[in-house]
């Protein structure tokens, strides 16, 4: 944990943005709704999430709303029986979604595929049938290293209706990262891919798994099921190999759904790797569904016209709970694009809001600052009229990069959701609703049901301005039932570290008004000249200076005042023309720092870089160039090193 003592907010930001009247007329949650359900949770917290279970089918209801007996394997909704694919895709069948698109597909060359909820409910249940007669049954995990292509939705599905458990594996992942997921799940089937297109290329994903295959134990992989998307040459061996197309073929547009218990195991998922190893996290049927479900509704304001656009691929958990089951369980329609968010050129995510119509637009901060790099005139070529909310995720946005998401994609009328959430939360917590007055910078107040607070270190809650460790302090339905095959270490990095709350890892502060501003992570507090200082308002400010495009910074062990600050900035080109060399501008960034922020950051070295290290899903690794600065070896890794 980082050193004792409150930390620093520096940050002051003063715009607001009030929501326009037609917005807060046609909201699904008004300002009324949003009053009672605050006070309903507050009042009565199971009450609120027990409410928010009766939106959804149960084939049991619920013995009681959540069995807090074992703490903190909390079980929510114990005795109650539900497939989440019940309610994601069955359920439609039978009303008038059957009809609606649920899923709009392009690939990076511009083809198309839609599919209607019927659709997709018969390509799911072929393969669910095609999973069963393969011998996969409940309980067992099916692997997916998959592309974003609309196959990876099906088999996300298919595994879920029959009661096995989906192991995702990101494709950008390699072929030892592959391996090593396979033995941890003993997953007899691997789902995957030929191959697909990213940034102009053709990437051979089956040549991964064949590179990885080899050192797999006992039983697992023994059956390959191979979706052919590009249709290049690969090698297929026989038996271990099988077309998906030749699968399907002869199977039932029909399969039975398996009815689980709430509580059964729906799916693990990995964290991003951007403060150790990747984690695998474990979500079940029931708490997750309704986390989802719920939070799609409110904070999304999904509406029978809606068409979502989530930038997320499908293999993290935004893809996960905003990009597959949140909107198929309130039967709304979602785009999952292929290819590389630039190609051919910047206009690419505006382009595909267009085309389609997109309604609503949730992508990342990476995202925003690359399509702020090539700048307005390509958002500005497209018709973006449709678009009525915006939405990211992933790290803070900061306020330079909200104002420019809010005024050149967004056109400066739009919401920003600015959502806070994790791997482990399964669903958003923390973020403002359309309804809500929006401050750039800040995620918001705690969703309904949601007791986030801001503590230090011995779990005491912190005044409003000051900073402290963001945690929860009552669980939530769609939160991690444990880590796999690590239930002590579930226990001891979550629920120990401050008695009784669930410790996020993030610092945070809260301002008068309730909303949350997130400093950093906890690893990467900087303590300067005993000041400790969240990285990302030091990074905001950076990120603020019209030249600068990117920021990281870290703190580096200093024999004299015990640490320094060192920022790594990507800038833009034009850097070269105002200042005539690198230590004339670093000199401005860092009296710039000092402007902002005031005296007490005081930032060391400023080093121009071309990019910043990232995770696979591409936030900024800070502890990378700490360890590069300090010549050491990557603590944890990345999950992928030999
Ligand atoms: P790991 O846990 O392996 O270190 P990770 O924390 O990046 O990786 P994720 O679950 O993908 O894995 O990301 C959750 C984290 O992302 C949060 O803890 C937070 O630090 C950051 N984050 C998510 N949403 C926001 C947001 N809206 N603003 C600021 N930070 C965010
Ligand atoms: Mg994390």
């Amino acid at each position: 944990m980082t050193p004792t003592g409150t930390l620093d907010a520096l940050l002051v930001e003063e715009r607001v943005f009030r929501p326009a009247p037609a917005t807060v007329i046609e909201a699904n949650v008004k300002p009324a709704d949003l009053a009672e359900a605050y006070r309903l949770a507050e009042a009565d917290h199971l009450a609120y999430w027990e409410k928010a279970a009766l939106e959804l089918e149960w084939h049991r209801k619920w013995d009681a709303v959540l069995d807090d007996g074992k703490a903190p394997f909390y079980r929510w909704f114990p005795g109650a029986r539900t497939n989440i694919v019940h309610n994601a895709l069955d359920r439609h069948v039978h009303i008038w979604t059957k009809n609606k698109l649920a899923l709009i597909w392009e690939g990076e060359a511009g083809d198309c595929r839609k599919f209607t909820y019927f659709e997709l409910y018969r390509e799911v249940n072929r393969l669910a049938g095609a999973l069963r007669a393969l011998g996969v049954s409940r309980g067992d995990r099916v692997c997916l290293y998959m592309p974003p292509i609309p196959e990876t939705v099906v088999a996300m599905l298919a595994a879920a209706k029959i009661g096995a458990v989906h192991v995702f594996v990101f494709a950008g992942y390699s072929a030892k990262f592959l391996r090593e997921r396979l033995n941890d799940s003993k997953a007899r089937v691997l789902v995957t891919a030929d191959g697909f297109y990213r940034g102009g290329r053709c990437i051979n994903l089956k040549a991964v798994v064949d590179e990885a295959l080899p050192g797999v134990r006992g039983e697992t992989a023994e059956t390959v099921v191979v979706v052919r998307r590009t249709g290049d040459d690969i090698d297929m061996q026989e038996p271990r190999d099988l077309y998906y197309h030749d699968l399907l073929r002869q199977e039932s547009p029909e399969a039975a759904t398996e009815i689980m218990e709430a509580g059964d195991p729906l799916f693990w998922l990995h964290t991003s790797g951007t403060t150790g190893r990747p984690k695998a996290v474990v979500h079940n049927h029931g708490g997750y569904m309704v986390g989802a479900s719920h939070t799609f509704r409110t904070v999304f304001d999904i509406k029978p016209t809606d068409i979502h656009f989530c930038t997320a691929d499908p293999g993290w958990i935004t893809g996960h709970t905003y990009g597959v089951y949140g909107p198929l369980l309130t039967g709304a329609t979602v785009i999952l694009y292929e290819g590389h968010p630039l190609y051919p050129q910047a206009d690419r995510l505006p382009t595909i809001i267009e085309r389609y119509g997109a309604t609503i637009f949730y992508a990342t901060p990476t995202l925003v600052r690359m399509l702020m790099r090539y700048g307005p005139q390509y958002p500005k070529k497209r018709d973006l009229s449709t678009l009525r909310l915006l939405g990211s995720v992933g790290e803070p946005l900061g306020p330079e990069a909200w104002m420019w998401f809010y005024k050149h994609i967004g056109r400066s009328n739009c919401p920003v959701l600015d959502t806070w959430w994790q791997t482990e939360t399964g669903m958003a917590m923390i973020s403002p609703m359309p309804i809500s007055v929006l401050k750039p910078g800040s995620v918001g107040k705690a969703l309904p049901g949601i007791a986030a607070d801001v503590v230090d270190d011995k779990g005491q809650a912190v005044p409003p301005g000051q900073g402290g460790f963001l945690v929860v302090k009552k669980p939530w339905p769609a939160m991690l039932t444990t880590l796999e095959g690590d239930d002590a270490g579930y226990a001891r990095d979550y629920w120990e570290r401050i008695p009784g709350c669930y410790f996020a890892g993030d610092v945070a502060r809260r301002d008068e008004d309730g909303y949350f501003w997130i400093q950093g992570r906890a690893d990467d507090v900087l303590n300067i000249a005993g000041h400790r200082v969240g990285t990302a308002e030091v990074e905001a400010a950076l990120c603020a200076h019209r030249l600068v495009t990117e920021a990281a910074v870290v703190g580096l062990p200093d024999k004299i005042k015990g640490e320094v600050a060192k920022a790594f900035v990507v800038a833009a080109p034009e850097w070269r023309a105002a200042f005539a060399d690198a230590d004339a501008f670093a000199s401005e960034l860092r009296a710039h720092v000092r402007r902002e922020l005031g005296p007490i950051v005081v930032i060391k070295a400023v080093e121009l870089r071309d990019t910043l290290p990232r995770t696979r899903s591409g936030k900024i690794l800070r502890r990378k160039l700490r360890a590069e600065e300090l010549g050491q070896a990557l603590e944890g890794g990345t999950g992928e090193e030999e």
